[in-house]
């Protein structure tokens, strides 16, 4: 709806956003009961409906504050599923990041042609995050409500726990933390780092980029959709269990849309079992 002002207060995407979005920082996400009813309700769409696959895959998802707010309330509030966790677990997020890695790594990998957008465009995404646009619209008396009644402030309490996103994040952190964007990792010194493990924000921003790392990036995000359908299927009934490769990759996936702020957030202040000894910390002592 044309002419619709955004509320101040509420993550916005405004117009000088609209091409790249705004990273999320390294802290809590701290979700309004607002963004958790919204989500809550998408998780409980049809992901897979035709329609929605197309207008998912032209903003490539949600805008980043939302891409781990969608995993977060999926991983927090959903109680019972098919695998070995039995929930708590990001289904509808490995579904549509498998179909947004494959997305993404076809058009990187694409020919240039002077009748075409270029393939490095396909990193921008096309259309507003779906989450933010609802929470713009006029607020309708119906969707106030939660979804089925469901009590939205407890579970806006429970979501901002971040229990199980953090032991998701936590466990898989000696797999994900050499693969983080350089760019996004506040540890990692100005213009440093593999220019391949660049979130889409950071790519996008060296655009034009050469062809040689838009094929690395293109073969890199295959590896992580081929063990995020691992994911997938073993959150199903007949999925085999996976192993922590696997467990990462749905971190992996949203970090390379969305940057990095959250895992580097969870795992900040986590020592890893058995190397409470910083031996490389030394001289930091007062
Ligand atoms: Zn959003
Ligand atoms: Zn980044």
């Amino acid at each position: 709806m044309a002419g619709n002002r955004i509320d101040p207060g509420i993550p916005a995407t405004p117009e000088r956003d609209r091409l790249t979005g705004v990273l999320v920082p390294v802290r809590p996400l701290d979700l309004s009961v607002e963004e958790v009813r919204q989500l809550w309700s998408f998780i409980h769409g049809d992901i897979m409906d035709g329609s929605m696959r197309r207008l998912l895959r032209a903003s490539l998802g949600l805008c980043p504050r939302h891409s781990w707010a969608y995993a977060v309330v999926e991983i927090e509030l959903w109680q019972a599923g098919a695998g070995v966790r039995g929930g708590h677990q990001p289904f509808d997020v490995t579904v549509l990041y498998e179909d947004l890695l494959d997305h993404v790594a076809d058009g990187l990998d694409r020919r240039s042609s002077l009748l075409l957008r270029r393939p490095d465009d396909v990193l921008l995404p096309v259309g507003p995050c779906r989450i933010c646009e609802d929470m713009a619209s006029p607020a309708l008396p119906g969707l106030r409500m939660g979804y089925a009644n469901s009590n939205t402030e407890a579970l806006t309490v429970e979501a901002n726990g971040l229990a199980h996103t953090k032991a998701w994040c936590r466990e898989t952190l000696p797999l994900w933390r050499s693969r983080t964007c350089p760019d996004c990792d506040p540890g990692t010194p100005e213009g440093a780092g593999d220019p391949v493990l660049l979130c889409r924000f950071h790519l996008a921003a060296r655009r034009p980029l050469p062809e040689r790392l838009r094929h690395a990036v293109a073969s890199r995000l295959r590896a992580i959709r081929k063990r995020v359908r691992h994911l997938t299927e073993s959150m199903t009934d007949y999925g085999a269990p996976v192993g922590a490769e696997e467990n990462a990759s749905w971190i992996e996936a949203i970090g390379s849309f969305a940057g990095w702020g959250l895992p580097l957030y969870l795992a900040a202040d986590y020592t890893e079992p058995g190397t409470e000894e910083d031996s490389q910390g030394a001289g930091q002592r007062d």
